[in-house]
């Protein structure tokens, strides 16, 4: 390790390694600094394992699922956006890719260890020089143009210069793979404000807990409208899914920001969840109809099965006082009517939320207001810049998050690299 660089990039996640292969290429001397002791910890877990890399929505689309801060990624987009992300995975990576429901794109290899083990190599030779287990606690302005940073390894302390610094170190999400929010106070340090903040994607708790014993099971297409203090708020059709402590799954984790927001202002909320929003409520009826009648001669508990899993089944015969041991011919019309109206007005309240470590982003985070959105340059200090998740940006599920790591990644690259070689 030298004790200067042009640009040091804190943080080996998919913003910090894109960045700095971007500018080991251009011919930058680059060191990329990262305190565990092996790159993108949390890429490897993302998408279960899978990555889930972009989405194929279009633009105007995409940008809306960062909510009201989207904006800010349009100049970045404009440069780096899924084209060219995938473009370069194909082309300098070798990774192919696959398209799945919801418009999400995964590696074909579904194998995240695949994307994160590619882009290291790949940033190793470029030159850039990656140290492990090396966690930066400051970043100062020092002399002659350069920045000058501390860093400790082993308990022991370095001192580097760099003229340029890129802070990627993550949120403060899953604190195990290294994201623990040191980014932060770095940046504000250096005079940066912070947007508090908050969980985004993240589980819901219910007060009942596990009430009817169905944690782990999913439900691929549910429709969740959300109630606060007795008015709809919000709607989304997805999977869902019952845990230990409430409800989880793509379409609770895409509500769950506004729901946090709800509840930290004291609102009630109550989900309201369509077990059948295919089938309306007549087609819904016709449907047990011809199942109940195909199957006549046997037991209620052992056909519903058919239309939901099992063990959702035996909750709807529990919480209607329907029989399940009666055989299907001698269901009363009344009773199939009751099964009809529990499956599309299931409702759960909702009296809280798992912890920011638990959550799958974080929301809030470095001002917007302080950063330039094409390069992500600090309006503060011009030798420091920005990437990932540290920004105040978070998107929906779908490989939102990912795309603007690597987007704001790679513009922050650029910037870097026009900062250094401008005459
Ligand atoms: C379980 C889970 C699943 C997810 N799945 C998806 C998905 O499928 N698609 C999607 O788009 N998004 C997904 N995300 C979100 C996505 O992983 C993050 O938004 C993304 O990794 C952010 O990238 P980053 O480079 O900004 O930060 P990170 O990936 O958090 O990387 C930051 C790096 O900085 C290092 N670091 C921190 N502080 C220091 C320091 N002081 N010195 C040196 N190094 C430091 C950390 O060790 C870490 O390696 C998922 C998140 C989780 C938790």
């Amino acid at each position: 390790m030298k004790n200067r660089y042009d640009a040091v990039v804190i943080g080996a996640g998919p913003a910090g390694l894109i960045a700095a292969g971007c500018m080991g290429k251009s011919g930058l001397s680059v060191c990329l600094l990262e305190k565990n002791e092996k790159s993108g910890k949390k890429l490897r877990i993302t998408g279960k394992g899978r990555c889930n890399i972009t989405n194929s929505r279009p633009k105007n689309e995409f940008i809306q699922a960062y909510g009201k801060n989207g904006k800010f990624l349009y100049s970045a987009f404009s440069v780096f956006f899924r084209d060219e992300l995938l473009d370069f995975f194909k082309n300098t990576l070798n990774i192919e890719v696959t398209r799945e429901r919801g418009g999400r794109i995964f590696p074909r290899s579904q194998d995240a260890h695949e994307i994160a083990d590619k882009l290291t190599s790949w940033a190793e030779n470029q030159c850039v020089e990656i140290v492990y287990e090396h966690r930066c606690i400051s970043v100062n302005p020092g002399e002659d143009g350069y920045l000058s940073l501390q860093i400790t390894h082993e308990n022991k302390p370095i001192d580097l210069l760099a003229r340029s610094v890129l802070i990627a170190t993550g949120g403060i999400s899953y604190p195990g793979t290294g994201s623990t929010g040191d980014g932060y106070s770095l940046a504000k340090n250096l005079g940066h404000s912070i947007i508090p903040l908050k969980p985004a994607l993240v589980p819901l708790i219910t007060h009942e807990g596990d009430k009817y014993g169905l944690k782990g099971i999913s439900i691929k297409n549910s429709l969740v409208t959300v109630l606060t203090d007795g008015k709809k708020s919000n709607r989304l059709f997805g999977e869902f899914l019952f845990t230990h402590f409430g409800v989880s799954g793509p379409v609770i984790l895409t509500l769950s920001k506004d729901i946090v927001n709800a509840l930290n202002t004291g609102l009630q909320v109550l989900l309201h969840v369509d077990f059948k929003p295919a089938l309306d409520e007549n087609t819904l009826d016709k449907r047990l109809i011809r199942e109940f009648s195909e199957h006549s001669n046997k037991c209620l508990k052992n056909i519903l099965k058919f239309i939901i899993p099992e063990a959702l089944g035996t909750v709807c015969l529990a919480e209607t006082g329907v029989s399940g041991d009666i055989p299907c011919h001698s269901i009363t019309s009344s009773d199939r009517k009751k099964i009809g109206y529990w499956l599309k007005n299931f409702e759960i309240p909702i009296t809280g939320y798992r912890p920011i470590e638990e959550a799958i982003v974080t929301s809030g985070g470095i001002n917007l207001k302080e950063i330039e959105p094409a390069t992500m340059q600090s309006k503060i200090n011009p030798r420091v810049y920005f990437a990932g998740e540290i920004l105040d940006l978070d998107g929906d599920t779908g490989g939102y998050n990912l795309q603007a790591a690597f987007s704001t990644g790679w513009c922050a690259a650029k910037g870097i690299i026009a900062l250094l070689t401008q005459k």
